[in-house]
């Protein structure tokens, strides 16, 4: 998998399947892509390598944790989004893979705060809230 962001200074690559993929309805995550949910691919840290110069917007996130959202500094493509250091998982957006056949979303979460022109197409595990959240 191959990606990059719209000015082209920022590229990225791995050589593994995301473990996650899905779409998050979340109001952050529709103010920060100006869409009605984000499209998400989650991978360990260390298996998405990447070049070019990155600017970080931290806030807490709805769960409570730190939320990480990765920018290019140069032309503000949203490219990936983090937890707190110490959380393992790294997350691409979907939006910039060069090929984007390789996004293969099987899960929307956070349903509560979709809009109704924003639809789910196809054969989604649905989730309320988070997975694992309490509710669903
Ligand atoms: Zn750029
Ligand atoms: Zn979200």
């Amino acid at each position: 998998m191959k990606g990059g962001c719209l000015c082209g200074a920022v590229r990225y690559e791995a050589s593994v399947e995301p473990k996650f993929s899905g779409f998050c309805h979340c109001r952050d995550c529709q103010r920060a892509t100006g869409t009605g949910h984000c499209c998400y691919m989650i991978f360990s840290r260390g298996e998405v390598v990447f070049t070019g110069g990155l600017r970080a917007f931290s806030m807490t996130g709805g769960s409570g944790m730190e939320t990480v959202r990765y920018a290019c500094e140069i032309c503000s493509s949203q490219i990936f989004g983090s937890g707190p250091p110490e959380d393992d998982r790294w997350t691409v957006y979907a939006g910039t893979l060069d090929e984007p056949s390789f996004f293969k979303p099987d899960t929307a979460v956070m349903i509560r705060c979709r809009s109704d022109w924003d639809h789910v197409i196809g054969d989604f595990a649905k989730f309320d809230g988070m997975p694992g959240e309490k509710g669903d």
